[in-house]
């Protein structure tokens, strides 16, 4: 492909994506007509609390939903240029780790603990190119130095449990970027280190993607996270996405009420009084989730009596803001707003 087309083409392309869990023989749906792209080289945040549909939504476009507890039922995932959601196990084996790679919480869980951390990091290169075990041996203490681990000739043949959290979590890093992929999905990267290990993590993520541009889907709770280092967020609750925007004008204007009630929950340093605000309520269930109207009315301070009756579209404001709530809708109304 003609390289200045290449760079105009979103690296993914996610549309109308449906997820759902089925529950006494009725499926509900985890993620909910969920569209959107991810340019080549950025980093899209994608945010809410637990159960909003943000790790569902991402095992969705990886294939990787485990047997029985979770099911695409529509919508399309365009991975460079390619239908994905029509890939084999076979061909979706070849892209996940060499084309897209994912990361998680804990590293535990990803890492095989009867294995040294060369042999895992050799292994993913074995399994993507064909070179000899000399070159794949110096090329992960390549890979191990290059995030920050400077013993790497004695981590190579260290378990996973002789490492610290955050070691673990570069070792990861190091793994997802061995085969140097367009894309990393890392969900939760930070959320089980401590705040010092968090910022050195966040900054390698950083590092790692200018170095390799890659694009980045960052899946979090905390706007914190996504203020430091993403380009984009994408906000979800309850399975769809309420409001979507690059960073700078989502902070400095969070239009919809769900993002508004994150924000306030943010730590402010310069806060005279720390006064964390909390959103009241949780996630409804699948099971209760409403079918019309806004998901979020009963735990909105906005709610208007028609919240229950009419549900709400994601719409864009003129300079690219999407936002899904009728407040928002009310008022672009007359300005003339694309419905997307
Ligand atoms: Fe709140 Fe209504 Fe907007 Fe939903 S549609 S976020 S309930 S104001």
């Amino acid at each position: 492909m003609n390289k200045d087309l290449d760079k105009k083409v979103p690296l993914l392309e996610v549309r109308d994506l449906e997820t759902a869990f089925k529950i006494d023989g009725q499926y509900h749906n985890a993620v909910d007509k969920v569209s959107f792209t991810v340019d080549r080289g950025k980093i899209v945040g994608v945010v809410g609390e637990s159960g909003c549909g943000k790790s569902v939504m991402s095992l969705s476009i990886m294939k990787l939903l485990p047997k029985g507890a979770g099911e695409i039922l529509g919508g399309e995932v365009i991975f460079d240029g390619k239908n994905i959601e029509h890939l084999s196990e076979k061909e979706m084996n070849k892209i996940r780790g060499k084309d897209i790679s994912m990361i998680f919480q804990e590293p535990m869980t990803s890492l095989n603990p009867v294995f040294t951390i060369g042999y895992q990091i050799e292994e993913v290169l074995h399994n993507h190119f064909n070179i000899s075990k000399q070159d794949a041996r110096n090329q992960s203490i390549k890979l191990l130095k290059s995030v920050g681990i400077s013993r790497a000739e004695q981590v190579v043949n260290e378990y996973p449990h002789q490492l610290s959290g955050g070691m673990r979590q570069r070792v990861m890093i190091a793994m997802a970027i061995a085969c140097q992929p367009k894309l990393l999905i890392a969900d939760e990267p930070t959320t089980a280190l401590d705040v010092t290990v968090q910022a050195q993590i966040l900054d390698l993520l950083k590092d790692v993607q200018s170095v390799n541009d890659m694009a980045i889907i960052l899946i979090t709770h905390d706007l914190g996270v996504v203020a430091e280092i993403c380009d984009e967020v994408i906000v979800m609750y309850a399975g769809e996405i309420v409001e979507r925007s690059d960073v700078r004008s989502l902070f400095k204007n969070p239009k919809h009420p769900y993002t508004q009630q994150l924000m306030n929950s943010i730590p402010k340093l310069d806060a005279e009084e720390e006064k964390l605000g909390s959103i009241k309520g949780i996630v409804p269930s699948l099971k209760e989730m409403p079918r019309v109207g806004c998901k979020f009315a009963n735990r909105c301070p906005k709610a208007m009596p028609e919240c229950t009756e009419i549900t709400p579209v994601l719409a864009e404001d003129e300079k690219g803001h999407e936002v899904s709530c009728l407040l928002f809708e009310a008022s672009k109304t007359e300005e003339g707003t694309k419905i997307t």
